[in-house]
């Protein structure tokens, strides 16, 4: 039998106290554990369900739905990479034109020598 003093938090009681081990014998041949709170007598169907106090924590694993969020917000970032926020685009009533390349462009064009805007405000909308 295992005399190590087991900590527990009873999920019964919410104390912070101890786990008793009874034996249950059938005859002479020990055939298990009572897993009982020495606090409020609680007793535990298996080890699995005793809340051990220094059991580790799982770390936070990262759901579906915060691996599609990141993916989400990347994304944004990459469509800002687009003419119509950076600083060299102008756009006026007949044209949209980058001052830097010095031509034509479509709000929507992408180029190498993208500068974030981060002065104006969307132009479009
Ligand atoms: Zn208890």
């Amino acid at each position: 039998m295992e005399m190590s003093v087991v900590e527990i938090i009873c999920k019964n009681c919410g104390i912070d106290t101890l786990l008793n081990r009874e034996a249950i014998y059938d005859g002479f041949t020990k055939i298990g554990e009572k897993l009982i709170c020495s606090s409020c007598g609680f007793e535990y169907p298996s080890e699995d369900e005793v809340p051990f106090k220094n059991k580790k924590v799982e770390s936070p694993i990262f759901t579906e739905a915060d691996l599609s969020s990141k993916i989400k917000v990347f994304n944004e970032g990459e469509n800002k990479c687009i003419c119509r926020y950076c600083a060299s685009y102008t756009v006026n009533p007949f044209t949209q034109f980058c001052s830097l390349r010095n031509k034509e462009i479509q709000a929507t064009d992408t180029c190498d020598q993208f500068e974030e805007n981060k002065e104006k405000t969307d132009p479009i909308l």
